[in-house]
């Protein structure tokens, strides 16, 4: 009889976590893009502290490797970076890049490599304007699933492809949702490059959220140092009115406070461009 049950909890725990697995692809995979190819955005965040890579923390891989793997700047001086994912995306960048010029500000983008394939002349806007340009990988792989081969492949592929447009190899990768391994960040600082996640998440991918609500996110963990997350680009069903509508207020409020809006070189003394 007992063991009858015990079959029976099995059989339920088996289902549960089938079911839990099936609902997480279902959840988080792959809407596709307005031109037919299939992409991933992000998945919901959680607490830096607790955001782990492989049994590390952020924090704990930060401290492995202090010049390589970033999630904010010196917090001494009152200067914060914008950051903005997944471009050139011919919706949202352009709106991005006018604000950024009406304001006078210069911000960091991380491209993905067949998006800058397809839009090669938004890149070149984004580097004429004065604006630095990070690697996202090639197609927004989830890279801490892949082999360190295809890993190289992801960022070398995306490194050429912007070389080829802008004239220089951009030194800082953004993993896309900031996933990656430590195998792979020892291999990024061997190669030269310095992976830069985030300590503020704008959290603007997220089922369209309003202005407000953006802003209200960037302050709850806004600090001196600070490298604030948010996308000038994304998948279908993604407006980024959000992001747009947010942004000119977010460089006030930034500016009221006393902050200085910086570079990533800037910010954490490193180059833009790989050596
Ligand atoms: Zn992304």
């Amino acid at each position: 009889m007992k063991s009858i049950r015990r079959k029976i909890m099995k059989c339920f725990a088996f289902a549960a976590i089938t079911a839990c697995l099936l609902f997480g692809q279902a959840h988080y995979s792959a809407p596709a893009y307005a031109d037919g190819t299939q992409q991933t955005w992000s998945k919901p965040d959680k607490k830096i502290k607790k955001r782990k890579i492989s049994g590390i923390s952020w924090v704990e891989l930060h401290r492995q490797y202090p010049h390589s793997f970033l999630l904010n700047g010196p917090r001494n001086k009152r200067r914060v970076a914008l950051t903005f994912d997944d471009a050139p995306d011919p919706r949202v960048t352009p709106a991005i890049l006018d604000i950024l010029a009406k304001y006078e500000v210069r911000a960091t983008f991380f491209i993905v490599g067949n998006r800058a394939s397809r839009n090669p002349t938004l890149v070149k806007r984004i580097h004429k304007e004065g604006h630095i340009i990070g690697n996202h990988s090639y197609d927004h792989a989830v890279l801490s699933k892949l082999s360190l081969t295809n890993y190289r492949k992801q960022i070398e592929g995306t490194d050429s492809i912007i070389r080829n447009i802008v004239g220089y190899s951009p030194h800082f990768i953004r993993p896309p949702y900031g996933e990656t391994l430590p195998h792979q960040v020892k291999w990024s600082k061997q190669a030269g490059f310095t992976i830069v996640n985030w300590d503020v998440d704008s959290v603007d991918w997220k089922n369209n959220p309003s202005d407000t609500r953006i802003i209200k996110n960037i302050k709850n963990t806004l600090q001196p140092g600070s490298i604030v997350l948010q996308h000038a680009g994304g998948g279908r069903g993604q407006s980024f009115a959000g992001t747009i509508n947010a942004l000119p207020k977010i460089i006030e409020m930034l500016h009221n406070k006393g902050y200085e809006i910086v570079t990533l070189p800037e910010l954490v003394g490193q180059p833009a461009a790989r050596r």
